[in-house]
């Protein structure tokens, strides 16, 4: 590690928990490799210290912040400006702290989700149909994201369907160009709907524990489809596993969270960060983990 001197600016990633959080180790090689003296630490921030701790930040002469759950919407009365994107999504995971302490608040899930089924899945988001299972927070960053990239229609099922119908009727406004359909969670719904789509992705959190049902029948799932599944937990979920015998286009969860953690790196120095090297720190990481557990 390179030293800490009275020159060393600090940049971190608030949650609550957050010391499961893979962010410093991915963001500290990348630091390293672009020569910044800066360090990336996980602060613990209990949600009714929230105010008190990004005022702090204002005044410490921190880089940036990184916000996970459960911070990433009741951050947003405290901050002086939101891109468009963090407007549209109404979701805030990256603070950046100007150099006049003004507090500006950007998401960048959207971004780590659209360029990891484009690089990695080596889909062309503009003009697709888009089946998106799953109505929380990652969920309407992905949809938010796909829309930008120009999806022609999102389709979106959920347990709780008002949850879909929420996140369809709000992005819907803002992005008019792109159709907004909300479906059954029902085996037959999601077959219908996988049918008519070039990306099916898994935005639920089944897939974390080893006997969570598949987020879709594998049966529903054709090749040359691109399947995309949020959790990361393991290299190889139950949907990808099922979706590669399937003969369909496999892509995992850690693309978009080196993307992302690597767009808000990019936000923070103006630089652009090694998403390759962020990437691979991230995956031995997350190979540990697994191996321990
Ligand atoms: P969240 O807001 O709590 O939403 C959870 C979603 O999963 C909801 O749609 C929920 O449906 C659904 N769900 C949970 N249990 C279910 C079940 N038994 N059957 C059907 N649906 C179920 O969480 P989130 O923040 O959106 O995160 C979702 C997943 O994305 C997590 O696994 C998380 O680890 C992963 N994630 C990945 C990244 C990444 O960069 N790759 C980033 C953040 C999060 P209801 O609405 O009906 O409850």
């Amino acid at each position: 590690m390179t030293e800490i001197t009275g020159h060393t600016r600090v940049a971190a990633v608030i949650g609550w928990p957050v010391d499961h959080s893979l962010s410093p180790p991915m963001q500290n090689a990348a630091i390293r490799a672009l020569g910044l003296d800066w360090v990336y630490i996980a602060l613990p921030v209990h949600p009714s210290h929230l105010r008190v701790a990004v005022e702090g930040a204002r005044v410490l002469g921190m880089i940036g912040i990184n916000c996970t759950i459960p911070h990433k919407e009741s951050v947003i009365p405290y901050l002086d400006e939101l891109d468009q994107t963090a407007r549209a999504i109404g979701a805030v995971n990256t603070i950046h702290i100007k150099p006049d302490g003004k507090l500006i608040g950007h998401n960048t899930d959207a971004y780590g989700f659209t360029q990891t089924v484009m690089a990695e899945g080596e889909l062309i988001l503009k003009g697709t149909t888009v089946l998106i299972i799953g109505a929380g927070g990652v969920a309407r960053g992905m949809s938010a994201g796909a829309a930008m990239e120009g999806a022609k229609k999102i389709i979106l099922a959920n347990r709780t369907r008002e949850r879909a119908e929420k996140i369809a009727g709000d992005l819907a406004p803002i992005f008019h160009e792109t159709q907004w359909e909300v479906v059954q969670l029902s085996p037959s719904s999601l077959r219908n709907a996988a049918g008519r789509s070039q990306l099916i992705a898994n935005a639920t959190s089944l897939g974390m524990t080893a006997n969570d049902p598949l987020p879709i029948e594998a049966e529903s799932i054709a090749p040359d489809q691109v399947v995309f599944d949020t959790v990361y937990s393991t290299p190889e979920t139950p949907l990808l596993k099922a979706a590669k015998s399937r003969g369909a286009i496999c892509v995992g969860g850690a693309g978009m969270l080196a993307r992302q953690g690597a767009k808000s790196l990019a936000l923070w120095s103006g630089l652009q960060p090694d998403e390759d090297l962020m990437l691979s720190v991230l995956q031995k990481h997350l190979r540990a983990r697994a191996t321990s557990s």
